[in-house]
């Protein structure tokens, strides 16, 4: 294992993985589906309600203020994270829902026109394709699909295929939930900018696992969720350019979001508060700087090359079980590992392996054309964070032996 890597010290920043289920230590493999949260992350919540509570923006006593400086910390600290040009081009959301819904809501129906054509994958989580097919039904503009091949990678000659004139918005995920495939967004950028079509990336499986530079990519959007992150639920992230987001309505109308209210007219506040309606989420999103703060300091690079070790031994040891099969096997992904093992339901998977204390998801994860695509109506999911271990893995291994062994498989 990487020598600057030191798991047995940040396993002990993380409370839950401390735990027992039914009196046997948890292993946590599903971490696609929300992460664990490090103890500055639940001190930061912590204190916020013990000894910081206030709301933000508009008040001037000391605690007030200090809550907005807090809040807009970590706006500075996501800005630095993603790289950002602006400060004010992070807004806050729910989550990567929530920013996929914003950009439907306020980009799409201002811009899109009938026969307009929205280019997304097959391989999208359902919130990439739902606001989509929302604003298709909508406004007459018609939905195309990039698909993957069988080993779950974008296939670059259809995108190159499907790319017209009439393209005129892309949203795209960077890597698939279900599969862990890493999509060439960068080249998926650079193409669409030839034929001026703004792209959306979503990051939700990309922020915990590899740095993003936001200026590099040159998307126009990009969203990401805090609890993917070590982060709390219920706050997320919208990256636009400023130019776009100067030229969208807001999404929502409330307080905070204007600069002047009659009767007879309102006006909108500057960015990024003209998408930031109401009270925001400001426990959540002061603790989301603490995460950030803690995903810094272990390094993204170093988590990409320890979850690359191991994805490659979670590979091999999956492998060696009899009848498995890998469900996204693209050569470039990350520590997802989705597999059916033939007449035993995903469901019963996870329900036995759970018995020996080890978490993983089945199902389709939101991503139900991709369980077509396989012609599997569900997988079991183990994905990985930087605090799992190749002993977690092996614990995996054993109770999916033993659960082969109850259906005498
Ligand atoms: N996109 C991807 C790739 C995801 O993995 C998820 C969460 N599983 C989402 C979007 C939606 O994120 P959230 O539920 O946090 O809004």
């Amino acid at each position: 294992m990487s020598a600057s890597f030191n798991v047995s010290k940040i396993r002990k920043d993380f409370p839950n993985l401390h735990i027992k289920i039914r009196g046997k230590p948890l292993v946590y493999l599903d971490n696609a589906a929300t992460t664990l949260k490090p103890k500055p992350v639940i001190e930061a919540l912590q204190h916020h309600y013990k000894a910081g509570t206030s709301n933000i923006h508009r008040g001037v006593h000391y605690l007030s203020q200090k809550a907005t400086q807090e809040f807009e910390n970590t706006r500075a600290k996501i800005q630095k994270f993603i790289n950002a040009q602006h400060i004010h081009e992070i807004i806050f959301t729910k989550g990567t829902t929530e920013s996929i819904n914003v950009v439907m809501n306020s980009y799409g129906r201002t811009f899109l026109k009938p026969g307009d054509e929205v280019l997304i994958s097959e391989m999208e989580h359902h919130s990439n394709i739902v606001p989509w097919q929302i604003l298709c039904e909508e406004k007459g503009c018609i939905l195309r699909i990039v698909p993957f091949n069988d080993r779950g990678e974008f296939i670059w000659d259809e995108f190159k295929k499907l790319l017209s004139p009439k393209t005129k918005f892309i949203s795209i995920v960077y890597i698939s939930n279900s599969l862990g495939s890493i999509n060439p967004v960068k080249q998926i950028i650079e193409e669409a900018h030839k034929l001026n079509i703004p792209v959306l990336v979503d990051a939700a499986q990309t922020v915990s696992h590899r740095p993003i530079d936001v200026q590099k990519l040159d998307c126009d959007f990009l969203v990401f969720s805090g609890h993917k992150l070590f982060g709390p639920t219920g706050v997320g992230v919208l990256y636009g350019k400023s130019e776009l987001l100067n030229k969208m309505p807001p999404y929502q109308g409330g307080g905070d979001m204007i600069a002047s209210v009659t009767f007879e007219k309102t006006t909108y506040n500057v960015l990024p508060h003209k998408f930031e309606a109401g009270t925001p989420n400001i426990a959540d999103v002061i603790a989301l700087g603490a995460a950030i703060d803690y995903v810094n300091a272990v390094g993204l690079n170093h988590i990409a090359d320890y979850e690359n070790e191991l994805l490659e031994y979670g590979t091999k040891a999956l492998k060696k079980i009899p009848g498995l099969k890998l469900i996204g096997t693209a050569k470039k992904k990350t520590a997802i590992l989705s597999f059916i093992i033939p007449h035993i339901h995903a469901h019963d998977i996870g329900t036995l392996v759970d018995m020996e204390g080890v978490a993983i998801r089945t199902g389709h994860h939101c991503t139900q054309p991709v369980m077509k695509h396989f012609g599997v109506p569900a997988t079991s999911r183990a994905s990985l964070a930087f605090y799992n271990t190749e002993e977690e893995i092996d614990r995996l291994i054993k109770a999916l032996n033993r659960t082969k062994k109850v259906f005498h498989e």
